[in-house]
């Protein structure tokens, strides 16, 4: 076997390997497997690996032929149902839960002959900006261990950036897969909410919540996003992609209209941040785009609205939650008592917080002035990205308005890890994809680029990403592990 390092390596050039019969499927998981073996137990990125599994699917793979991404590993966020396989969404509440089916797009992978190195790890139920709030502990960020990953899909990212999969699946209900690509240097997808089918996604907020992937370049993401992106009648709220996805390959921007909403850039974003999203702006110039500027008024209200629905949507989603049908039971004196002390123990702070939120806002009298009110600036918001793009193709932000930041620092602070996910959000209030692209660093950290388009423009948004991507030529290594091989 020839020896080569995980760290850096595409899915692609991983399925060039197995198709030019350098290596075997066997000898491709078998190197993530070292990989994990050596590093995961300072990062933590995976809640459960099952190593004699994974070689097992990978020699099937070596045994009846192979063609596309089959035999290619990949890893999977802790929220996806995985038959017969711990499913736990970073909660002590799914403690040794084993699902009796696996989720749509964890069946779309196998089909696809994709081989699962294990689940990873997340904020407890998708609710965090860091992944501090698994049950079972942090994950480290791949660029600095003394910083998050971001979250929730901390685990899927870290994966990634740490050459422990080339690439992985997550869920963004509000930023959770956009904000800890950008926290880890990786490309991730948000799509267009109804393009993957939420069936066998344990839910957080149902109209919210949508699944993508994690890779290294975006034409690994677009390849990712094609195996998973399908019509599903188990989810009625999924529609699949409206149009072949194209895995993009142009360098420039001709014919292309850009835009930047300048109102949202005023304040707290990082001074590198900036430096590296105005850069990106004249890099867009320079490839042909033509970037103009475009106002998004009621985005500011964003945060306020989100923090009202995800909760709201959340705490009847987790009502199932009882100590009946699902993980450990807390017993009491009767079912009632029973149910509280499940839900009591079972529970993490973070998530009791949303539930109790979330009930506030859907009660009796307090219904119409706390959620209703929300779901109508959900609708203005979207007003303005429709308004926006009758004039351009799509959207420049930055990811996050900050690089990521050290473990314990937004613990305290509810609304100050909320206040991440401002760039994020109004994609998903208004149901449109977002990508980010490492766009550079901001001290020694990454920091990302945020494409946001119209509902199910998603090949356009590979293709700015791609041409983008090339002309940025960041390297996705991080240094502390430059020269590490496998
Ligand atoms: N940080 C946001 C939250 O805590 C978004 C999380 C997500 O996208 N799953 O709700």
């Amino acid at each position: 076997m020839a020896t080569f390092s995980t760290l850096g390596l595409t899915a692609e050039r991983a399925a060039a390997l197995l198709d030019a019969r350098e290596l075997s499927c066997e000898e491709l998981a078998a190197a993530y497997l070292e990989r994990i073996a050596a590093d995961d137990p300072a990062l933590h990125a995976f809640l459960h690996v099952d190593p004699e599994r994974t070689l097992e699917a990978a020699r099937r793979h070596d045994a009846s032929g192979r063609s596309g991404f089959a035999g290619v590993p990949i890893a999977l966020k802790d929220l996806f149902c995985t038959r017969g396989v711990p499913t736990t969404a970073g909660s002590r509440i799914l403690e040794g839960y084993r699902p009796v089916h696996d989720g749509d797009v964890v069946e779309r992978c196998q089909d696809a002959g994709l081989v699962s190195l294990g689940k990873t790890n997340m904020d407890e139920f998708a609710m965090g900006s860091s992944t501090e709030h698994s049950a079972y502990g942090p994950t480290r960020n791949p660029w600095d261990p003394e910083t998050v990953p971001g979250g929730s899909s901390g685990g899927s990212a870290a994966a990634v950036a740490a050459g422990l999969a080339p690439w992985s699946l997550g869920t963004d209900t509000g930023g959770s897969i956009r904000q800890p690509a950008a926290f880890t240097g990786t490309v991730g997808l948000k799509p267009t909410y109804g393009a993957v089918s939420r069936y066998g996604v344990v839910a957080f907020a149902s109209s919210l919540d949508q699944v993508g992937p994690f890779a290294l370049t975006v034409r690994d993401v677009a390849a990712l996003y094609a195996i998973v992106a399908a019509d599903d009648p188990r989810d009625t709220t999924n529609v699949g992609p409206a149009e072949a996805v194209v895995r993009p390959e142009g360098e420039d921007l001709r014919g292309l209209r850009l835009a930047v909403p300048r109102d949202q850039l005023t304040v707290g974003v990082d001074a590198g941040v900036l430096e590296r999203f105005e850069e990106a702006v004249a890099l867009a110039v320079s490839l042909g785009a033509e970037v103009g500027e475009c106002t998004l008024p009621h985005a500011s209200h964003g945060l306020a609205a989100y923090y009202l629905i995800a909760p709201a949507e959340a705490s009847a989603n987790l009502a199932r939650y009882d100590g009946v049908r699902y993980g450990p039971r807390t017993d009491g004196p009767d079912v009632q008592a029973m149910y509280e002390a499940t839900r009591h123990d079972g529970f993490g702070p973070e998530v009791k917080r949303r539930i109790m939120i979330g009930a506030y806002a859907l009660s009796a009298g307090y219904y119409d002035a706390y959620y209703g009110q929300a779901q109508r600036v959900r609708t203005l918001i979207r007003r303005d990205f429709d308004v926006a793009f009758a004039d351009y193709d799509a959207l420049l932000l930055p990811t996050t308005p900050t690089p990521a930041f050290r473990f314990g620092a937004k613990l305290d602070d509810p609304l100050a890890m909320y206040a991440n996910d401002v760039f994020t959000l109004p994609a998903n209030l208004a149901g449109l994809p977002g990508l980010s692209i490492p766009m550079g660093t901001s001290d020694g950290l990454p920091v990302g680029l945020q494409i946001v388009g119209p509902a199910f423009s998603e090949n356009r948004l590979f293709a700015v990403g791609h041409a983008l991507e090339r002309a940025i030529g960041f390297d996705p290594v991080p240094p502390r592990l430059q020269g590490v091989t496998s």
